[in-house]
């Protein structure tokens, strides 16, 4: 029996096990070269897919921003309010992990 290591906690755990027992994430590795983070193997974004990604979550961030401006004229309930306050946040997480991929592919 080899152990290890969960993909979302790092804990080390059965391979025999099917999910994690520190976080009940599920286990799809089923050899200790699996220790590995699978994201290394994937190719490093291109430029322009990162150029497209960073607009796409700017826009996003953007089209919240316009709509949480727009509804503090036109006050239009709390859904409305929770979307925008939604796509800001969305767009802005985003926007940051565009920004550490194009940072750490630079390399
Ligand atoms: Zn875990």
């Amino acid at each position: 029996m080899a152990l290890i290591a969960c993909s979302e906690c790092g804990r080390a755990v059965s391979d025999k096990a099917t999910v994690c027992i520190g976080c009940g994430a599920p286990l799809t590795t089923s050899s200790p070269i699996d220790l590995v983070p699978k994201r290394s193997k994937a190719p490093p974004p291109t430029r322009e897919q990162i150029k497209r990604r960073a607009l796409l979550s700017l826009s996003i961030l953007a089209l919240g921003l316009i709509w949480a401006e727009v509804l503090e004229h036109r006050p239009g309930g709390r859904l409305a309010l929770f979307m925008a306050a939604l796509l800001i946040i969305v767009g802005l997480c985003w926007f940051m992990v565009v920004l550490i991929h194009a940072l750490s592919s630079r390399r």
